[in-house]
Protein backbone atom coordinates (compact mmCIF):
# COMPACT_ATOMS: atom_id res chain seq x y z
CA UNK A 1 0.00 0.00 0.00
CA UNK A 2 1.03 3.89 -0.47
CA UNK A 3 0.95 5.89 2.51
CA UNK A 4 2.08 9.86 2.86
CA UNK A 5 3.70 9.73 6.44
CA UNK A 6 5.00 12.20 8.61
CA UNK A 7 8.39 11.11 9.24
CA UNK A 8 9.54 14.37 11.38
CA UNK A 9 8.14 17.69 12.59
CA UNK A 10 8.09 20.34 9.71
CA UNK A 11 9.93 17.76 7.15
CA UNK A 12 8.35 17.44 4.14
CA UNK A 13 5.34 14.29 3.87
CA UNK A 14 6.88 11.04 2.18
CA UNK A 15 5.35 8.66 0.19
CA UNK A 16 6.39 5.12 1.34
CA UNK A 17 5.26 1.99 -0.12
CA UNK A 18 4.43 -0.77 2.09
CA UNK A 19 2.47 -4.07 2.65
CA UNK A 20 -0.84 -3.97 3.05
CA UNK A 21 -2.04 -4.84 6.65
CA UNK A 22 -3.79 -8.00 7.47
CA UNK A 23 -6.74 -8.33 9.73
CA UNK A 24 -7.01 -10.53 13.03
CA UNK A 25 -9.88 -11.07 14.84
CA UNK A 26 -12.46 -7.93 14.88
CA UNK A 27 -9.85 -5.83 12.90
CA UNK A 28 -11.39 -4.58 9.43
CA UNK A 29 -8.77 -3.19 6.66
CA UNK A 30 -10.50 -0.35 4.94
CA UNK A 31 -9.56 0.87 1.24
CA UNK A 32 -9.49 4.38 1.90
CA UNK A 33 -12.33 6.54 -0.75
CA UNK A 34 -11.74 10.28 0.83
CA UNK A 35 -9.72 11.52 3.83
CA UNK A 36 -10.22 14.68 5.31
CA UNK A 37 -7.34 17.56 5.49
CA UNK A 38 -8.01 18.60 9.53
CA UNK A 39 -6.10 21.49 10.96
CA UNK A 40 -4.58 19.29 13.49
CA UNK A 41 -3.06 17.52 10.81
CA UNK A 42 -0.75 20.79 10.46
CA UNK A 43 -0.36 20.89 14.49
CA UNK A 44 0.88 16.99 14.03
CA UNK A 45 3.09 18.25 11.22
CA UNK A 46 4.59 20.99 13.00
CA UNK A 47 5.29 18.49 15.87
CA UNK A 48 2.76 20.44 18.47
CA UNK A 49 1.27 23.39 20.14
CA UNK A 50 1.91 26.82 21.08
CA UNK A 51 1.25 27.32 24.77
CA UNK A 52 2.10 30.68 24.90
CA UNK A 53 4.98 33.31 26.44
CA UNK A 54 7.08 30.78 24.26
CA UNK A 55 6.00 27.44 25.44
CA UNK A 56 5.30 24.67 23.34
CA UNK A 57 3.57 21.43 23.99
CA UNK A 58 5.18 18.92 21.78
CA UNK A 59 2.94 15.95 20.51
CA UNK A 60 5.80 13.20 21.17
CA UNK A 61 5.86 13.96 24.58
CA UNK A 62 1.02 13.25 24.58
CA UNK A 63 2.48 10.36 22.76
CA UNK A 64 3.09 10.72 19.17
CA UNK A 65 5.84 8.55 17.21
CA UNK A 66 7.47 9.50 14.07
CA UNK A 67 6.54 8.66 11.27
CA UNK A 68 2.85 8.52 11.28
CA UNK A 69 0.32 8.33 9.15
CA UNK A 70 -1.89 11.34 9.92
CA UNK A 71 -5.55 11.29 8.62
CA UNK A 72 -8.34 11.00 10.69
CA UNK A 73 -11.31 11.44 8.70
CA UNK A 74 -11.40 7.97 6.91
CA UNK A 75 -13.81 6.80 4.45
CA UNK A 76 -13.67 3.70 2.39
CA UNK A 77 -14.91 0.52 1.40
CA UNK A 78 -14.54 -2.86 3.60
CA UNK A 79 -11.63 -4.82 1.99
CA UNK A 80 -10.88 -7.44 4.37
CA UNK A 81 -12.04 -8.13 7.68
CA UNK A 82 -10.87 -10.35 10.69
CA UNK A 83 -12.70 -14.17 11.48
CA UNK A 84 -14.35 -12.61 14.43
CA UNK A 85 -15.76 -9.82 12.35
CA UNK A 86 -20.09 -9.28 12.20
CA UNK A 87 -22.46 -7.58 10.21
CA UNK A 88 -20.43 -5.94 7.25
CA UNK A 89 -19.00 -7.65 4.31
CA UNK A 90 -16.55 -6.57 1.75
CA UNK A 91 -17.40 -3.40 -0.42
CA UNK A 92 -19.68 -1.93 2.33
CA UNK A 93 -18.91 1.88 2.62
CA UNK A 94 -18.55 3.04 5.58
CA UNK A 95 -16.46 6.31 8.05
CA UNK A 96 -14.59 5.00 10.73
CA UNK A 97 -14.75 6.35 14.37
CA UNK A 98 -11.02 7.71 14.86
CA UNK A 99 -11.10 8.47 18.77
CA UNK A 100 -9.98 4.85 20.21
CA UNK A 101 -9.80 4.56 23.63
CA UNK A 102 -8.03 2.31 25.71
CA UNK A 103 -11.49 0.89 27.04
CA UNK A 104 -10.56 0.54 30.41
CA UNK A 105 -10.49 3.86 32.37
CA UNK A 106 -14.03 6.16 33.58
CA UNK A 107 -14.05 7.65 30.02
CA UNK A 108 -14.17 4.95 27.80
CA UNK A 109 -16.15 2.81 30.19
CA UNK A 110 -18.85 5.86 29.92
CA UNK A 111 -18.46 5.48 25.71
CA UNK A 112 -16.62 8.97 25.97
CA UNK A 113 -13.55 7.35 24.20
CA UNK A 114 -12.72 10.74 22.56
CA UNK A 115 -11.77 11.26 26.40
CA UNK A 116 -9.82 8.65 26.71
CA UNK A 117 -7.06 8.88 29.32
CA UNK A 118 -4.47 6.74 27.14
CA UNK A 119 -5.93 7.46 23.50
CA UNK A 120 -4.96 5.42 20.59
CA UNK A 121 -6.41 7.66 17.94
CA UNK A 122 -6.22 7.10 14.05
CA UNK A 123 -4.14 8.88 11.92
CA UNK A 124 -2.40 10.59 15.49
CA UNK A 125 -1.04 7.85 17.78
CA UNK A 126 -1.39 5.18 15.36
CA UNK A 127 -1.38 5.25 11.53
CA UNK A 128 -4.36 7.08 10.11
CA UNK A 129 -5.76 7.65 6.31
CA UNK A 130 -3.57 9.22 4.23
CA UNK A 131 -3.26 5.85 2.52
CA UNK A 132 -4.81 3.82 0.07
CA UNK A 133 -5.63 1.57 3.28
CA UNK A 134 -6.48 1.83 6.88
CA UNK A 135 -6.13 -1.02 9.46
CA UNK A 136 -8.87 -0.67 12.14
CA UNK A 137 -8.76 -2.18 15.55
CA UNK A 138 -12.29 -3.44 15.58
CA UNK A 139 -15.50 -3.14 13.74
CA UNK A 140 -17.33 -1.71 16.09
CA UNK A 141 -15.71 1.60 15.35
CA UNK A 142 -17.43 1.28 12.04
CA UNK A 143 -20.48 2.89 10.31
CA UNK A 144 -22.48 2.21 7.12
CA UNK A 145 -23.10 5.44 5.03
CA UNK A 146 -26.16 4.17 3.58
CA UNK A 147 -26.35 6.20 0.84
CA UNK A 148 -24.77 9.48 2.16
CA UNK A 149 -21.77 11.45 -0.43
CA UNK A 150 -18.13 9.57 0.85
CA UNK A 151 -16.42 13.09 0.23
CA UNK A 152 -19.11 14.81 2.58
CA UNK A 153 -18.84 11.96 5.23
CA UNK A 154 -15.31 12.45 6.04
CA UNK A 155 -16.37 15.27 7.67
CA UNK A 156 -18.50 13.76 10.06
CA UNK A 157 -15.75 11.69 12.09
CA UNK A 158 -13.85 15.05 12.90
CA UNK A 159 -14.98 18.22 11.59
CA UNK A 160 -18.94 17.91 12.17
CA UNK A 161 -18.22 15.89 15.47
CA UNK A 162 -16.60 18.63 17.34
CA UNK A 163 -18.89 21.25 16.07
CA UNK A 164 -21.98 18.83 17.08
CA UNK A 165 -20.55 18.28 20.32
CA UNK A 166 -19.32 21.55 20.78
CA UNK A 167 -23.04 23.31 20.03
CA UNK A 168 -24.77 21.13 22.23
CA UNK A 169 -22.52 22.63 24.81
CA UNK A 170 -22.96 26.08 23.71
CA UNK A 171 -26.67 24.92 23.68
CA UNK A 172 -27.14 24.05 27.47
CA UNK A 173 -28.19 28.03 28.29
CA UNK A 174 -30.63 27.98 25.77
CA UNK A 175 -28.95 30.86 23.36
CA UNK A 176 -30.85 34.08 21.67
CA UNK A 177 -27.51 34.89 20.51
CA UNK A 178 -24.44 32.27 19.58
CA UNK A 179 -21.61 33.74 18.50
CA UNK A 180 -19.27 31.32 16.58
CA UNK A 181 -15.46 32.07 15.97
CA UNK A 182 -13.60 30.80 12.80
CA UNK A 183 -15.74 30.26 9.73
CA UNK A 184 -12.89 27.18 8.48
CA UNK A 185 -13.76 23.40 8.53
CA UNK A 186 -15.11 23.60 12.05
CA UNK A 187 -16.97 26.28 11.80
CA UNK A 188 -18.96 26.35 9.06
CA UNK A 189 -20.36 22.92 10.07
CA UNK A 190 -21.16 24.65 13.53
CA UNK A 191 -22.81 27.35 12.10
CA UNK A 192 -25.05 24.68 9.92
CA UNK A 193 -25.38 22.21 12.67
CA UNK A 194 -26.73 25.25 15.31
CA UNK A 195 -29.14 26.39 12.78
CA UNK A 196 -30.18 22.79 12.91
CA UNK A 197 -30.34 21.90 16.74
CA UNK A 198 -30.78 25.47 18.64
CA UNK A 199 -32.72 28.26 18.31
CA UNK A 200 -30.85 30.76 18.37
CA UNK A 201 -29.86 33.82 16.36
CA UNK A 202 -26.16 33.05 14.93
CA UNK A 203 -23.14 35.41 14.53
CA UNK A 204 -20.26 34.41 12.80
CA UNK A 205 -16.73 36.01 12.73
CA UNK A 206 -13.40 35.52 10.93
CA UNK A 207 -10.98 37.11 9.45
CA UNK A 208 -11.93 36.04 5.13
CA UNK A 209 -14.68 37.76 3.64
CA UNK A 210 -15.15 34.74 1.45
CA UNK A 211 -15.34 32.38 4.67
CA UNK A 212 -17.81 34.95 6.03
CA UNK A 213 -20.25 34.53 3.37
CA UNK A 214 -20.19 30.88 2.96
CA UNK A 215 -21.19 30.93 6.60
CA UNK A 216 -24.05 33.45 5.72
CA UNK A 217 -25.07 30.69 3.35
CA UNK A 218 -24.67 27.79 5.49
CA UNK A 219 -27.47 30.40 7.94
CA UNK A 220 -25.66 32.63 10.00
CA UNK A 221 -27.66 35.46 10.80
CA UNK A 222 -25.37 37.65 11.17
CA UNK A 223 -21.33 37.79 10.41
CA UNK A 224 -18.72 40.19 11.80
CA UNK A 225 -14.98 40.39 9.97
CA UNK A 226 -12.47 40.56 13.37
CA UNK A 227 -9.97 42.63 11.39
CA UNK A 228 -12.96 45.22 12.27
CA UNK A 229 -11.43 47.06 15.77
CA UNK A 230 -14.86 47.58 17.24
CA UNK A 231 -15.60 44.16 16.63
CA UNK A 232 -16.70 43.23 19.97
CA UNK A 233 -19.12 46.24 20.15
CA UNK A 234 -20.47 45.38 17.38
CA UNK A 235 -21.43 42.27 18.50
CA UNK A 236 -22.38 43.50 21.66
CA UNK A 237 -25.08 45.85 19.67
CA UNK A 238 -26.29 43.11 17.44
CA UNK A 239 -27.15 41.02 20.81
CA UNK A 240 -29.34 44.14 21.96
CA UNK A 241 -26.98 45.53 23.71
CA UNK A 242 -26.62 42.69 26.20
CA UNK A 243 -24.18 40.05 24.73
CA UNK A 244 -23.97 37.08 23.56
CA UNK A 245 -25.19 34.05 25.48
CA UNK A 246 -22.62 31.70 24.17
CA UNK A 247 -19.48 31.83 22.11
CA UNK A 248 -17.88 28.72 20.31
CA UNK A 249 -14.39 29.45 19.58
CA UNK A 250 -13.25 27.24 16.96
CA UNK A 251 -10.25 29.47 16.87
CA UNK A 252 -8.74 29.84 20.79
CA UNK A 253 -6.11 31.79 20.35
CA UNK A 254 -5.53 35.05 22.56
CA UNK A 255 -7.47 37.58 20.44
CA UNK A 256 -10.20 35.57 19.50
CA UNK A 257 -10.91 34.01 23.09
CA UNK A 258 -10.59 37.07 24.66
CA UNK A 259 -13.08 38.87 22.09
CA UNK A 260 -15.36 35.82 22.97
CA UNK A 261 -14.96 36.88 27.11
CA UNK A 262 -15.56 40.71 26.17
CA UNK A 263 -19.23 39.75 23.99
CA UNK A 264 -20.48 37.18 26.90
CA UNK A 265 -23.50 38.76 28.85
CA UNK A 266 -24.00 37.61 32.61
CA UNK A 267 -24.97 33.69 32.88
CA UNK A 268 -22.98 33.42 29.34
CA UNK A 269 -21.01 29.93 27.74
CA UNK A 270 -17.77 30.03 26.44
CA UNK A 271 -16.78 26.88 24.46
CA UNK A 272 -13.61 26.74 23.43
CA UNK A 273 -12.48 24.00 21.04
CA UNK A 274 -9.76 25.19 17.94
CA UNK A 275 -6.19 24.47 19.26
CA UNK A 276 -4.31 27.90 17.40
CA UNK A 277 -2.72 28.12 20.81
CA UNK A 278 -1.24 30.81 23.13
CA UNK A 279 -2.44 32.05 26.59
CA UNK A 280 -3.80 35.04 27.94
CA UNK A 281 -4.81 36.89 31.55
CA UNK A 282 -8.72 36.16 32.90
CA UNK A 283 -10.22 39.32 35.02
CA UNK A 284 -11.10 36.81 37.57
CA UNK A 285 -14.10 38.58 39.18
CA UNK A 286 -15.57 38.77 36.21
CA UNK A 287 -16.21 35.29 36.36
CA UNK A 288 -18.31 34.83 39.46
CA UNK A 289 -19.77 38.20 38.77
CA UNK A 290 -21.00 37.03 35.60
CA UNK A 291 -21.72 33.80 36.21
CA UNK A 292 -19.57 32.55 33.40
CA UNK A 293 -19.05 28.78 32.20
CA UNK A 294 -15.73 28.21 30.64
CA UNK A 295 -15.39 24.70 29.23
CA UNK A 296 -13.45 22.44 26.41
CA UNK A 297 -14.88 20.50 23.83
CA UNK A 298 -12.77 17.52 22.59
CA UNK A 299 -14.39 15.42 19.17
CA UNK A 300 -17.37 13.87 20.17
CA UNK A 301 -18.26 10.24 21.00
CA UNK A 302 -19.08 7.27 18.66
CA UNK A 303 -23.02 7.81 19.19
CA UNK A 304 -23.01 11.47 18.32
CA UNK A 305 -21.01 10.71 15.22
CA UNK A 306 -23.34 7.90 14.21
CA UNK A 307 -26.07 10.68 15.22
CA UNK A 308 -24.55 13.17 12.63
CA UNK A 309 -24.00 10.68 9.75
CA UNK A 310 -28.19 10.60 10.30
CA UNK A 311 -28.68 14.15 10.21
CA UNK A 312 -26.46 14.06 6.78
CA UNK A 313 -28.48 11.36 5.09
CA UNK A 314 -31.83 13.38 5.66
CA UNK A 315 -29.57 16.34 4.16
CA UNK A 316 -30.26 18.63 7.51
CA UNK A 317 -25.95 19.05 7.57
CA UNK A 318 -24.63 19.25 4.68
CA UNK A 319 -20.79 19.43 4.89
CA UNK A 320 -18.60 22.11 1.90
CA UNK A 321 -15.82 19.85 0.16
CA UNK A 322 -14.07 22.52 -1.98
CA UNK A 323 -11.23 20.50 -2.86
CA UNK A 324 -10.10 17.51 -3.86
CA UNK A 325 -6.26 15.92 -3.81
CA UNK A 326 -4.13 13.10 -4.25
CA UNK A 327 -2.13 11.16 -1.96
CA UNK A 328 1.10 12.48 -4.09
CA UNK A 329 -0.35 15.85 -3.47
CA UNK A 330 -0.62 15.72 0.44
CA UNK A 331 2.05 18.14 0.98
CA UNK A 332 0.27 20.57 -1.01
CA UNK A 333 -2.93 19.97 1.05
CA UNK A 334 -1.22 20.82 3.98
CA UNK A 335 0.25 23.81 2.42
CA UNK A 336 -2.49 25.03 1.12
CA UNK A 337 -4.91 24.77 4.65
CA UNK A 338 -1.57 26.78 6.71
CA UNK A 339 -1.76 29.21 3.97
CA UNK A 340 -6.35 29.62 4.48
CA UNK A 341 -6.51 28.67 0.74
CA UNK A 342 -9.28 26.53 1.57
CA UNK A 343 -12.85 27.18 2.02
CA UNK A 344 -14.88 24.33 4.53
CA UNK A 345 -12.64 21.42 4.20
CA UNK A 346 -10.57 19.73 1.61
CA UNK A 347 -10.52 15.67 1.15
CA UNK A 348 -7.40 13.60 -0.11
CA UNK A 349 -9.00 10.64 -2.95
CA UNK A 350 -5.86 7.71 -2.21
P1 LIG B 1 -9.34 25.73 9.42
O1 LIG B 1 -7.94 26.11 9.10
O2 LIG B 1 -10.18 25.04 8.41
O3 LIG B 1 -10.17 27.04 9.90
C1 LIG B 1 -9.69 28.04 10.77
C2 LIG B 1 -10.52 29.31 10.52
O4 LIG B 1 -10.21 30.25 11.53
C3 LIG B 1 -10.22 29.97 9.17
O5 LIG B 1 -11.43 30.30 8.52
C4 LIG B 1 -9.44 31.22 9.56
O6 LIG B 1 -9.64 32.30 8.67
C5 LIG B 1 -10.02 31.53 10.94
N1 LIG B 1 -9.12 32.29 11.82
C6 LIG B 1 -7.81 32.07 12.07
N2 LIG B 1 -7.34 32.97 12.97
C7 LIG B 1 -8.39 33.78 13.28
C8 LIG B 1 -8.55 34.90 14.13
N3 LIG B 1 -7.53 35.38 14.86
N4 LIG B 1 -9.77 35.49 14.20
C9 LIG B 1 -10.81 35.02 13.47
N5 LIG B 1 -10.72 33.94 12.65
C10 LIG B 1 -9.52 33.35 12.55
O7 LIG B 1 -9.21 24.85 10.75
P2 LIG B 1 -10.21 23.72 11.31
O8 LIG B 1 -9.88 22.42 10.67
O9 LIG B 1 -11.59 24.26 11.30
O10 LIG B 1 -9.67 23.62 12.81
C11 LIG B 1 -9.75 24.73 13.69
C12 LIG B 1 -8.99 24.44 14.97
O11 LIG B 1 -9.70 23.44 15.72
C13 LIG B 1 -7.58 23.89 14.76
O12 LIG B 1 -6.72 24.41 15.76
C14 LIG B 1 -7.78 22.40 14.94
O13 LIG B 1 -6.60 21.73 15.32
C15 LIG B 1 -8.78 22.41 16.08
N6 LIG B 1 -9.52 21.18 16.26
C16 LIG B 1 -9.97 20.93 17.50
C17 LIG B 1 -10.70 19.80 17.75
C18 LIG B 1 -11.22 19.53 19.10
O14 LIG B 1 -11.74 18.44 19.29
N7 LIG B 1 -11.15 20.43 20.07
C19 LIG B 1 -10.97 18.90 16.70
C20 LIG B 1 -10.53 19.20 15.42
C21 LIG B 1 -9.80 20.35 15.20
ZN1 LIG C 1 -9.67 16.87 12.87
Amino acid sequence: MKSARIMGPNEPLEVIDSDNPKPHDNQVVVKVKAVGVCHSDLHLWEGGYDLGDGQFMKVTDRGVKYPVTPGHEIVGTVEEMGDNVNGYSKGDEVLVYPWIGCGQCPACKVENENLCDAPKSLGVFQDGGYSDYALVPHYKYLAKLDGVNPDSATSIACSGLTAYNAIKKSNMNSPEFLVIVGAGGLGLMGVQIAKAITSAKIICVDLDDAKLETAKEMGADFVVNSKDPETSQKIISICNDKGADSVVDFVNAPPTAKLGISVLRKRGNLVLVGLFGGSMELSLVTIPLKSITIQGAYTGNYNDMVELLDLTRKGTINPIITKRYTLDEANTALEDLKARKILGRAVINP
